[in-house]
């Protein structure tokens, strides 16, 4: 087997639901919402089932969605993106990372990656030979600093994985910091893969901007999205690769051999929901932030210090500023053995020195399950 792949354990998601469908416990780890999605974009996509959208479409995706890609974009973020050139649609922003990292670097090269990291990222890198390179910043600000890039940056580096918004921690990175990255990936001649896919999961009046949009970047970074974000729909696996053209052929190119297209009919309903109206935006984001304050309170009445969110579906508890002195691993280990409740310990985002004293939780749930989930760990400290 490849050892890259096979001496990893099962992913933490996934363990955390399979240990929360064989105990029923409250699934607070891996990040899904409980409700089904607007019923408008799942009609879309019923109604594409039925009227002709089961054959291969194109391989960068069907015209239709890389053009309601483009306008979203230019309407919600103000960004200019061909829709012929500069778009391939994937299937979920995960075939999006692993086009654009198998098909970006090359062995040998370095990529530096910023930990707490999403899981897939070090392994992808790892896939194409390349070697990861980790940037740490710390709690509570996890402010990435020049000094820190400027320590992992050498000649060979090829790009750097940025995420923002940001699984686990639910932070986003400020105009400092996309100052700081355009200036240093245009000095080190770097390759940018953003992984924007929570970029509408925003809170208390935020906005997204783009590392695409700062200055010298344009040509230079990887735009990544997915549906299943937007719309609520983790399950659809719909997502894309936006980059200017030179980079964006050879993620094509690699996308061709991944999966090569994505379900047209899934593909034509998001195309109708990319067009909704900025009202759903807004409420989708006004019933999140209210689960987020829903959950955070009832915590923080139970005795936990909350790390709040900007954004994501996700809120974290500080263990030790909460009194507790297990690992956050020991900690979820007793909360779903004891308690009933799943949650995600982001030591596991970690390669390199951990910080073991977070735990991640989602708060995408309905309020009765929000509050017998406070209820638990109420009890679990
Ligand atoms: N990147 C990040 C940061 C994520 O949180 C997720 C899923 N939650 C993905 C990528 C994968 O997205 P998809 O389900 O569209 O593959
Ligand atoms: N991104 C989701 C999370 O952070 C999980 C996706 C997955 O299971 N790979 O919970």
């Amino acid at each position: 087997m490849n050892p890259v792949f096979s001496n990893l354990p099962t992913t933490i998601f996934e363990e955390m639901s399979g240990r929360a469908r064989e105990t029923g416990a409250i699934n607070l780890g891996q990040g899904f919402p409980d409700g089904d999605g607007p019923e408008d974009v799942r009609q879309a996509a019923a109604e594409a089932v039925l009227n002709g959208y089961n054959q291969y479409p194109p391989m960068r995706g069907l015209p239709g969605l890389r053009a309601a890609i483009s306008a979203h974009y230019a309407h919600h973020q103000d960004l200019e993106i061909d829709p012929a050139e500069e778009i391939t649609v994937t299937s979920g922003a995960t075939e999006a990372l692993a086009a654009s990292i198998l098909g970006l670097v090359t062995p040998g090269d370095e990529v530096i990656l910023v930990q707490p990291a999403y899981d897939a990222y070090a392994p992808l890198v790892r896939a194409a030979g390349g070697t990861p390179r980790f940037v740490t910043p710390g709690p509570p600000a996890w402010m990435l600093t020049e000094t820190m890039l400027e320590a992992a940056v050498s000649d060979r580096t090829r790009a750097i994985i940025l995420n923002s918004p940001h699984n686990p921690l639910g932070t986003m990175l400020g105009e400092d910091e996309l100052a700081l990255l355009a200036s240093f990936c245009t000095a080190h001649d770097l390759v940018a893969i953003c992984d924007e896919v929570w970029e509408h999961v925003l809170f208390d009046g935020r906005r997204h901007r783009s590392l695409l949009d700062m200055p010298g970047m344009r040509a230079r970074t990887v735009k990544i999205g997915s549906a299943g974000k937007i719309f609520s729909l983790t399950g659809w696996k719909v997502g894309w690769a936006i980059a200017a053209p030179a980079l964006l052929h050879a993620i094509a190119r690699t996308h061709q051999f991944l999966t090569f297209t994505t379900p047209p009919n899934l593909q034509s309903a998001v195309a109708y929901g990319l067009a909704k109206s900025d009202g759903y935006f807004t409420e989708m984001r006004a019933g999140y932030q209210a689960s987020r304050d829903r959950l955070a309170a009832a915590l923080a009445h139970a005795g936990y210090a909350v790390q709040t969110s900007a954004a994501t579906y996700f809120l974290s508890i500080d263990l030790p500023a909460s009194g507790l002195s297990l690992t956050d691993r020991e900690f979820c280990d007793r909360l779903i053995d004891e308690a009933g409740v799943a949650a995600i310990p982001v030591s596991a985002f970690y390669d390199e020195d951990p910080v073991t004293t977070i735990v991640r939780l989602c708060f995408a749930k309905r309020n009765e399950t929000l509050d017998d989930a406070a209820d638990c760990l109420r009890k679990a400290r």
